[in-house]
């Protein structure tokens, strides 16, 4: 079958030819860990099961997790190995099942949720970039839980620098109009759990403040206190952020706290924001390929 799963378009046969995303037909994984370093309400106690995914269908040159997302880092795994990978988080004690990166498996994971969601019972986190197909979210109403989309840029020509993708804010802010008509409310349960809802991130890019602060004001007026948000600091300059001197540092402090102002004066219901301290790669996982055996 020819892929079309993205707004990328590319219509290949992933069994013999590479779309953008330079994913293959089968699950390809890289990592899974109970991961401590989510929101306080997805990672909780134990830990999130999350479950990292190669290859991505965003290009974004200061990509963190680039060994995993560009260059493909990873093993193929059948549908039973996934769901014995997912068994494991859930023994291991995670709180829900965190599917990092999942868009270019979608089609796999539509016909793999239904049976995972009734014999795990656990929340299924979708963790994704944003750039996505209404059509194909939709075949997902009742099968996620909990959305987490990035929404990276207002400004579509910084999203064609930085992720070489086109159209990218009307094409998230659609993706997660969806996600929010599925989910509406946001559910946490009496451990401070999130069980239900959706959370947007949005990473501060060094010299990018009036994007961000537009990417909020967009996500304010269109969601209200539907969603919550969650402001990331941790910006590091990794993969070809070297070639682009303006995004090739860490935020300042002045511009940490600018936006950190804007998004306190918007009045959200709920969110998060990362302290500074965090702009440092020790929350990059370690890709480890014997934690899927
Ligand atoms: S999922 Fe990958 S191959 Fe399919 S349309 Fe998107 S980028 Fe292209």
């Amino acid at each position: 079958m020819l892929c079309n799963i993205c707004p990328h378009n590319c219509n290949v046969d992933r069994i013999t030819q590479f779309g953008v995303c330079q994913a293959p037909a089968d699950f390809q994984i890289a990592h899974m860990q109970l991961h401590q370093w989510e929101e306080p309400c997805i990672s909780g106690k134990n830990g999130s099961g999350t479950i990292f995914f190669s290859h991505c269908n965003l290009k974004c040159e200061y990509c963190q997790n680039y060994e995993i997302s560009q260059n493909g880092l990873g093993k193929k795994v059948n549908t039973n190995e996934f769901y014995e990978l997912c068994l494991k988080l859930r023994n291991q004690g995670a709180h829900n099942i965190n599917l990092v990166t999942p868009t270019p498996y979608s089609e796999l994971l539509i016909k793999l949720l239904p049976e995972i969601k009734k014999r795990l019972n656990l929340p299924i986190i979708w963790n994704s970039n944003g750039y996505e197909k209404i059509e194909i979210l939709k075949q997902f109403n009742g099968l996620v839980d909990v959305y987490l989309p990035d929404f990276k840029y207002a400004n579509n020509e910084l999203a064609l620098k930085y992720s070489r993708t086109a159209n990218y804010a009307p094409t998230a802010l659609t993706a997660i109009e969806e996600m929010v008509a599925q989910q509406p409310d946001i559910e946490i349960d009496e451990q401070g759990l999130i069980k239900k809802g959706v959370i947007i991130r949005h990473l501060v890019l060094p010299g990018q403040i009036e994007d961000s602060k537009k990417v909020l004001r967009i996500i304010k007026d269109n969601f209200q206190d539907k969603v919550w948000v969650s402001i990331m600091a941790q910006y590091c300059p990794a993969y070809q952020a070297l070639q682009y001197p303006e995004i090739n540092r860490i935020l300042n402090l002045d511009e940490y706290r600018e936006i950190k102002d804007y998004f306190l004066n918007l009045n959200f219901k709920g969110g998060f924001v990362q302290d500074i301290d965090s702009t440092s790669n020790k929350y990059t996982p370690i890709w480890q390929l014997d934690s899927l055996n």
